[in-house]
């Protein structure tokens, strides 16, 4: 039997951006009693806090099934992990593992390839921002693009770059403005850009790692298995995988699971 199941986030385990459905909480809370439960994903911490944990807390998951929870954060550039403390659910739990950050030279460097090549493409939509919100964010271990910002609405995200045409553009024309760093297209409006290899794949290695499992141990999820995909990296590792078109693929998948265990 699989020792743990691993997720993208967005598209995966919810709508874009979104806290997850509560039939998916239901689900990942069930299968915190039988696996390791890994989402792996390019957002921040606090994301995952917001669109998973305070989501699984609410269902009800105890300290126990957090236990079992281990959050890859910035494609797992960054590893936290629960620690019960016995009194109940408490954010101040979350540990970090281990962080591996750009340095500011990468960052700025990063910043200003996305900016230029989105901007010389007509694809720099700085007038469609929610006040205060940023096309380009520091994340740490990658840099993310999201053309409209973190705040807009669902519909518009889905609607800016269906095909992923924008962000081929995009990414091709970075390419050759910046070749030291990689560039993937993730979620409905993003390219997050890494350092080589610091993609999925290294999240998934240390996985391995921490968690002491076998490659054949896993299950991964990901709605961008193909190449080119932000999912790509852990297909091509040889990482049995799961491709959905969105979070109801997903909760078909798992009740699937979950009524064979
Ligand atoms: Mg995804």
């Amino acid at each position: 039997m699989r020792k743990a199941l691993a997720f993208d986030i967005d598209q995966t385990l919810n709508i874009a951006k979104t806290p997850i459905p509560i039939e998916i909480a239901e689900l990942l809370t069930k299968c915190l009693n039988k696996f390791e439960i890994c989402p792996i994903s390019g957002q921040k911490f606090d994301q995952f806090l917001i669109q998973i944990v305070d989501r699984l807390v609410e269902y009800g998951a105890t300290e126990d099934q957090l236990s079992h929870l281990h959050l890859f954060v910035a494609q797992g550039t960054q590893y936290y992990i629960y620690e019960p403390t016995g009194n109940g659910y408490d954010v101040k739990n979350w540990k970090q593992v281990y962080n591996y950050p750009l340095t500011d030279e990468q960052v700025a460097k990063i910043s200003k390839t996305i900016e230029e090549a989105a901007k010389e493409l007509g694809f720099w939509e700085e007038d469609k921002l929610a006040p205060g919100d940023e096309i380009i964010e520091n994340r740490l271990s990658q840099v993310t693009f999201s053309a409209l910002g973190q705040k807009a609405g669902t519909e518009a995200k889905y609607a800016w770059d269906p095909d992923c045409k924008k962000r081929q553009q995009i990414v091709k024309l970075c390419k050759e403005k910046s070749p030291e760093f990689e560039y993937e297209i993730g979620g409905t409006t993003s390219i997050n850009a890494i350092t080589p290899g610091m993609n999925k794949q290294f999240g998934m290695k240390k996985l391995l790692e921490y968690l002491k499992l076998d490659m054949k141990d896993v299950l991964y999820f990901g709605d961008m298995t193909q190449p080119g995909g932000n999912d790509y990296p852990v297909v091509q590792m040889g990482f049995d995988y799961i491709t959905v078109r969105s979070h109801e693929d997903t909760a078909y998948a798992l009740l699937g699971i979950i009524s064979v265990i």
